[in-house]
């Protein structure tokens, strides 16, 4: 029987997708073909100048590790240590022990108050998700779209808590809508008994932590996955057309730049 295809044929040629990627695709094709397009082997992207991003991963590895357990203290080291990190940068990573600290709190207190179970509770949670949406292995490049979800709590009474951890400026939530929607779609995908998911975003530079209302299972299946769908071939609407550049204040994140012709020296 022939299968109909969930997605135009210039859409799909990017699957598996992630939330990341559908990203790049929108924000400029010629990064995307850079960092993802059939010659990504011949170009290295340049993450030198990238010390935001080098922080933000440490500080997501101390935190990992504090909420496996690890004392506060070792947890930093070793996140600092791995990453290599300059003098100043791990200043700045230490300046958030105090939020880190608060949020492996409340983790487990909320953890104590609804009675979730160690097994229950996942941490750098990788999903891969099929056409139809259910699961499947992350590697599986054959899936539609794929993610790593930094922490998920089962409650016992039925529905998923994701939480995502961001280390920059805090945005509106809006901002993260998006996001959001599509983790409800891969955990609803690796847990389809779930009931409901809620999501939240935590900001570790400010300590404070965000919630969207929650979702109910059927809204998710009814609403959310023909979204996904309309958001990936929206976001890779421009690869349609040859690779060109798309110059925005994003430019400054990009690690291709001296492959641009934006940013090439006159010769
Ligand atoms: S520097 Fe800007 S315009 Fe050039 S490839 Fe990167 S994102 Fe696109």
């Amino acid at each position: 029987m022939e299968t109909v295809p969930v997605l135009p044929s210039y859409a799909a040629a990017g699957m598996p997708w992630s939330f990341s990627k559908a990203g790049v695709a929108a924000q400029c094709a010629l990064q995307y073909d850079f960092k993802y397009g059939a010659a990504r082997k011949t170009y290295t992207e340049d993450k030198s100048t990238f010390t935001e991003s080098r922080i933000g991963s440490a500080v997501h590895k101390a935190l990992e590790l504090a909420l496996n357990g690890v004392s506060i203290a070792k947890a930093f080291q070793v996140a600092i240590e791995s990453a290599e990190l300059a003098h100043d940068e791990a200043e700045t990573t230490l300046s958030f022990v105090d939020n880190v600290t608060a949020f492996v709190k409340r983790t487990a207190a909320f953890r104590a108050k609804y009675g979730i179970k160690p097994l229950d509770v996942f941490l750098e949670y990788r999903i891969g998700m099929s056409t139809d949406f259910k699961s499947i292995p992350f590697f599986d490049n054959s899936g539609l779209f794929r993610g790593v979800l930094d922490l998920v709590m089962l409650t016992p009474y039925g529905d998923a808590v994701v939480i995502d951890h961001k280390s920059g400026k805090q945005k509106e939530m809006s901002e993260y809508e998006a996001q959001c929607r599509a983790y409800c779609i891969l955990i609803l995908a690796r847990h389809p008994q779930i009931t409901g998911v809620k999501t939240g975003v935590s900001f570790l530079l400010t300590g404070d932590l965000q919630w969207n209302p929650r979702v109910s299972a059927e809204t998710i299946r009814a609403e959310y996955h023909p979204w996904l769908l309309k958001f990936l071939t929206e976001s890779s609407a421009g690869l349609q057309l040859p690779p060109t550049q798309n110059k925005t204040r994003l430019c400054g994140w990009c690690g291709y730049k001296a492959l641009c012709p934006e940013f090439q020296l006159p010769k």
